[in-house]
């Protein structure tokens, strides 16, 4: 009787084996990143599926009346101060972003910075980067870059972990970048998740790609389920930052939901972007009039 039950425990431990090792061989496998011919892993695609589902979302939400009378009851009590002073400006000037609106600056499907901008006055920011990032796109404007690291400390307090997976994105990366998704998913697609060159917010060094270990620190929507995505779209405007690119605005924005994308407009605007509930191509239009 020793000898087949032996076998059996053989036979049983065997099974166990292969199916270790089909797990193990699975797993490699998840990274979302295809190898595109740019070492990028913040590939910021991938969920075109959900993105076909979302657009269907985007009707119902647009008309948010509660949100859209606070500002008029708030008029009656302290006006004054409640409205971020700023002189109104075009938000373009011959078709081309208006530079002179500086942290406010609107850049978006229709509006591009010229091919030679880059900000003066970029910084490194002092935050923790997954270790692919380096060089130019750890910085960013010196406010924003000090507005990211408060932001990353309140999220630590909270206990919630965050990295910095790309930031700043010179015109010239940006076409790199922009090439390699056309050529991989071709350009219809590619406008969908990527900026075209002079297009990408992130060329302002105002706005900086961020993930968490839940989603191996991926540039995907599921951030957006995860505490760390919620503690960002509950918390990212008491830094000066807002989620730019909403599920609710898709067809408003021309781009699909980013939960990971966040974009610096100090904190005054930020709070009344949020409060509104607005994309901020309509809120930064209707301000500046
Ligand atoms: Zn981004």
């Amino acid at each position: 009787m020793r000898y087949p039950s032996l076998l059996m425990v053989c036979g049983a431990l065997t099974f166990m084996l292969a199916g270790c090792t089909t797990n193990e061989q699975v797993e490699p496998k998840e990274p979302t990143t295809q190898s595109s011919t740019i070492d990028e892993p913040e590939t910021e695609p991938n969920e075109t599926n959900v993105n076909q589902e979302d657009v269907g979302d985007v009707e119902s939400p647009t008309e948010e009346e509660p949100t859209e009378d606070a500002p008029i009851a708030e008029q009656p009590t302290g006006p004054a101060e409640e409205e971020p002073a700023t002189a109104a400006q075009p938000i373009e000037v011959n078709g081309m972003a208006n530079l002179d609106l500086d942290e406010l600056i609107l850049v978006n499907k229709q509006i591009a910075l010229p091919s030679d901008y880059q900000p003066s006055d970029l910084v490194e920011a002092k935050i923790d980067f997954v270790d692919s990032t380096v060089g130019e796109r750890r910085m960013l404007r010196k406010e924003a870059a000090r507005a990211i690291e408060a932001l990353m400390k309140g999220a630590k307090a909270d206990g919630i972990d965050l990295k910095g997976t790309s930031a700043f994105r010179s015109y010239d990366y940006q076409v790199n970048l922009f090439n390699a998704y056309v050529e991989r998913d071709g350009k219809e697609q590619a406008m969908k998740y990527s900026a075209p060159p002079g297009h990408s917010e992130h060329q302002t060094g105002l706005a900086i790609d961020v993930s968490s270990a839940s989603v191996n620190y991926q540039l995907t929507q599921n951030l957006g389920e995860m505490v760390e995505g919620k503690w960002l779209a509950d918390h990212a405007h008491e830094y000066g930052f807002i989620i730019r690119y909403q599920k609710a605005f898709e067809n408003e924005t021309e781009y699909m939901y980013e939960p990971w994308h966040l974009r610096y407009i100090g904190i005054e605007h930020a709070k009344r972007v949020h409060e509104l509930n607005q994309p901020y191509d309509r809120y930064i239009a209707e301000f500046m009039k």
